[in-house]
């Protein structure tokens, strides 16, 4: 049976005694950043690796920078609690890791300055969230993505997840599975919690930063495997809504959603509206990559079990 422990106040608790209280800064006023880490389970090793835990880490370090949180942890020592998190919880599936650094300051007032800051870290069994297989069913959002004048979107601010929250449940009550929002320019910019990329010409396409997206890990992922694996270009630039109605392929990525097929967009299937094949190769390589079954990129996989020695 796992039970799951949570980093909380410097030591490590069971998740159930790790609580805030009501008047903390962050959860009254969304001032805090976080990630979402996978560890994906490999049934043959008995083990479960965490997925480019330094990407993750270095990009809350810049979240922080964004939102004045004071970070004063090394990579090796957020390795080392992420890690036993898992070990000690003892999950034998796919978990979840979320670290969350915030303004624990039990005061009122909207600002950033003058507040306490602290981290925590927490585990959490986590499946699929897409079906992959059967691909995703999108529509345009009627909500824009936030601007980096208004709140950067290249940090993962809790704050700014009111927007993805508008935009994912607008989309489910409407009955498509993921919301695809536009930048204040009429852009392609983002999922609820996935980039987009879709298939033209033989070559990746994918919105750049500037159009207000997270710069995703899995994006990163995608972009390299396409390259190193596919020999595929990937090309930064603005895209058109009109231009996932016509390409060959559009896909989402995203630590949740892995690499997700976009089948169908407001009502138009995308290429013909199933998994198409550079979907199909990038998905069955990026499984093998993440579950550390491919030896060239076993540098991103960090296992959590201590090995037993055979
Ligand atoms: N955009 C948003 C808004 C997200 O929440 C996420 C998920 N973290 C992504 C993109 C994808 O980023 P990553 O691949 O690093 O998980």
């Amino acid at each position: 049976m796992a039970t799951p422990y949570a980093y909380f106040k410097k030591q490590i608790v069971p998740l159930a005694e790790a609580k805030i209280g009501v008047m903390t800064h962050a959860f009254n006023y969304g001032t805090a950043v976080f990630e979402g880490i996978r560890g994906n389970w490999n049934t043959e090793e008995q083990q479960i690796y965490l997925f480019r835990l330094k990407e993750h880490f270095d990009r809350l370090r810049q979240s922080c920078r964004i939102m004045r949180i004071e970070f004063p942890y090394e990579n090796e020592e957020l390795y080392s609690i992420a890690t036993r998190l898992v070990e000690m919880s003892g999950y034998r599936e796919d978990v979840y890791i979320r670290p969350l650094a915030y303004k624990s300051s039990e005061v009122l007032g909207v600002r950033l300055h003058d507040l306490e800051d602290d981290l925590l870290m927490f585990i959490a069994p986590f499946g699929p969230y897409l079906d992959i297989e059967k691909g995703a069913r999108c529509c345009t959002s009627s909500w824009r993505r936030v601007e980096d004048t208004a709140i950067p979107a290249r940090a993962k601010i809790t704050g700014i997840y009111a927007n993805s929250a508008l935009a994912k449940t607008e989309a489910n009550l409407n009955g498509f599975d993921e919301a695809i929002m536009l930048d204040e320019r009429g852009h392609i910019s983002e999922g609820s919690g996935e980039n987009i990329f879709i298939v033209q010409n033989g070559r990746l396409v994918t919105p750049p930063p500037s159009s207000n997206i997270l710069v995703g890990i899995t994006r990163d992922t995608a972009i390299t495997l396409a390259r190193e694996e596919l020999g595929m270009v990937t090309v930064e630039r603005d895209i058109d809504r009109t231009e996932l109605y016509t390409a060959d392929e559009c896909l989402m990525t995203g630590t949740a959603a892995h690499i997700t097929p976009v089948v169908e967009l407001d009502h138009r299937p995308i290429g013909d509206g199933k998994m198409g094949p550079v979907a199909s190769r990038l998905v069955r390589l990026y499984f093998e990559v993440i579950t550390g079954r491919n030896r060239k990129y076993a540098h991103w996989c960090t296992p959590c079990y201590s090995r037993v020695k055979a």
